[in-house]
């Protein structure tokens, strides 16, 4: 198959490497339709690069279609669509049971003393082949996917593998009191995503950039803005500015 892989500090390239294959009976490879590119991709592109080895395949925001399943997977078949969270987690250890499964105790790397096993994220992370390929397998495929329906077009549903979850998460704890308002501090994927969230929400909500492009996209929705070139301020200022003064939440 087809794959990005990393080759150095940044150089990544599309290769040919061997299709994956069901190595546990908890597996599944999916044939992927869609696939992010993350700005936590950039990361490996140079600052992690040092945990990282030639030839890796990135990417772990993936849409696709079930091809294969392992004799213990009992929630997917072949044929059925899914979104392929970035964390790997087996869905039956503590923290995966208290709602914390990219702590997964099952695949977090202890050697690196980091979280759950990631697609495509490095040695920190597993070391585990990721997604911007033609084809996946996915650990612990029972509970490492998210259904979805056939039908609509993937861009209905690829942001549920990241962008959404993690913009989501931001929201939930900054802990904005109902009827609260809520500063997002740069409008990039997921402070756009949380914008929108949180205006979901029904919080008053506060974008900050100085990227023209990027305000011009939230304020489209709706959403006030605040471009730090035009006033010649620091963030602490627009943050004490818009709160009166009261400390913000997060
Ligand atoms: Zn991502
Ligand atoms: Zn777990």
């Amino acid at each position: 198959m087809k794959a990005v892989t990393w080759q150095g500090r940044r150089k990544v390239s599309v290769d040919e490497v061997p299709d994956p294959r069901i190595e546990e009976p908890t597996d599944a490879i999916i044939a992927v339709t869609s696939s992010g590119v993350c700005g936590s991709d950039l990361h490996l592109y140079e600052v992690l690069g040092p945990y990282m080895s030639a030839g890796d395949v990135l990417g772990h925001e993936p849409i696709g279609v079930v091809v294969d399943v392992g004799s213990e997977v009992r929630s997917l078949a072949v044929g059925d669509r899914v979104v392929v969270p970035f964390q790997i987690a087996c869905g039956h250890c503590v923290m995966c049971d208290t709602g914390l499964p990219t702590q997964c105790e099952t695949t977090q790397v202890r050697e690196y003393g980091s979280g759950a096993a990631l697609f495509g994220y490095s040695k920190l992370y597993g070391q585990v082949p990721g997604a911007q390929a033609q084809y996946l397998r996915v650990p612990h495929a029972d509970f490492t996917h998210i259904p979805i329906p056939a039908g609509p077009d993937d861009s209905r549903f690829l942001y549920l593998s990241d962008v959404l979850p993690t913009a989501w998460q931001a929201v939930e704890y900054a802990g904005v009191p109902d009827g609260g308002s809520v500063v997002v501090l740069g409008l990039g994927p997921i402070g756009d995503m949380a914008c929108r969230i949180a205006a979901h929400r029904g919080y008053r909500v506060i974008g900050v950039d100085r990227v023209p492009e990027r305000l011009r996209r939230v304020a489209d929705r709706g959403i006030e803005v605040v471009d730090l070139e035009q006033i010649g301020a620091s963030i602490g200022d627009v943050i004490r500015d818009r709160t009166d003064g009261r400390a913000p939440t997060a």
